[in-house]
């Protein structure tokens, strides 16, 4: 399973409790605030300690969402990173492509995986 970090830096105090595990995805940037290194995917063999630094975080700044793929009859892949991050993909390209059609979430979601 991807899975993919993303961080609040308007959470952020700075504690730094995160970057203490060591996870390659993540750093401090020059205000001591968190960020994410690269494109956020996590490495299984960082999985765990990932998992780690989201929990170790006492302001909950840090999400880990995992990737859902949804393949339109269009054929269009839709790709998002937690259900949120893929109904409002599917929406996008609903508005963009098919704007005759209206899917609810609890729809978009039944068909992603
Ligand atoms: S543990 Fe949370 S508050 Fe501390 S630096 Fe990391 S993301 Fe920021």
């Amino acid at each position: 399973m991807v899975m993919k970090l993303t961080a609040d830096k308007t959470r952020c105090i700075g504690a730094a409790a995160c970057v203490g595990t060591s996870v390659s995805v993540l750093d401090l940037d020059e205000n001591g605030k968190v960020m994410v290194l690269g494109d956020g995917i996590v490495p299984d063999s960082e999985l765990a300690d990932v998992q780690d630094a989201v929990a170790f975080c006492p302001v909950t700044a840090l999400r880990l969402e995992r990737r859902m793929v949804l393949d339109c009859p269009c054929g269009e892949r839709l790709v998002g990173y937690g259900e949120d991050d893929m109904v409002a993909v599917a929406r996008r390209h609903l508005e963009e492509a098919h704007p005759h059609l209206d899917y609810s979430r609890d729809e978009i979601l039944a068909l992603a995986r």
